[in-house]
């Protein structure tokens, strides 16, 4: 039988990956979405398992620290992981996976030690066509101060800097 294929997708704030990740997955029969673990709150309108596991940092470590994530990392402050167990079982049944995780993880699951990990994943990643209109885009949302703005530019030029460790590079 077909096993699944692990679409990761990460991208700089700015570049529209929410909605991208949306469009796919209300399009394309069969995938599914990881939905992940966190220590961050819930913001508005966010449900309890549905947009993430929201969990306290003690329960988040020792999750961790029974191997029950496929990969973590810490962003902005917060943890965030992968729960192992549905992506095995997602992929054992021949459905494909989407996990928007950021670009520690993708580095993580690159490197798994999980054969079954690394020959299921396609990787990729979404560039905006130039910085300048990433800007005008991060401007555009007009609910952040220019400071604000700048610094989340400057985040996103450092994350850019690994589109290249990516197999897929898609221009949105
Ligand atoms: P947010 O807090 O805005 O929902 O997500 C912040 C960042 O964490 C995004 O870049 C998102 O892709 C990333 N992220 C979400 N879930 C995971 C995860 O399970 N693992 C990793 N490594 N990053 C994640």
């Amino acid at each position: 039988m077909r096993r699944g294929i692990i679409f990761v997708v990460s991208a700089p704030s700015g570049t529209g990956k929410s909605t991208i990740c949306k469009g796919l997955l209300a399009s394309v029969e069969g995938l599914r979405r990881s939905v992940s673990c966190t220590t961050r709150p819930p913001r508005p309108g966010e449900e309890q398992g549905e947009s993430y596991h929201f969990l306290p940092r003690e329960e988040f470590l020792r999750r961790a620290a029974g191997g029950f994530f496929l990969e973590h990392a810490e962003y902005g402050g917060h943890l965030y992981g992968t729960p192992a167990g549905p992506v095995r079982e997602m992929l054992e049944a021949g459905t494909d996976v989407l996990m928007d995780i950021d670009i520690q993880g993708a580095a993580h699951l690159r490197a798994s030690i999980d054969t079954w990990v690394r020959e299921s994943l396609a990787d990729i990643f979404i560039m905006p066509p130039s910085t300048a209109e990433l800007a005008r885009r991060l401007r555009g949302r007009g609910t952040e101060s220019e400071e604000r703005v700048a610094a989340r530019l400057a985040r996103a030029t450092e994350v850019m800097r690994h589109w290249g460790e990516y197999r897929y590079l898609v221009v949105s």
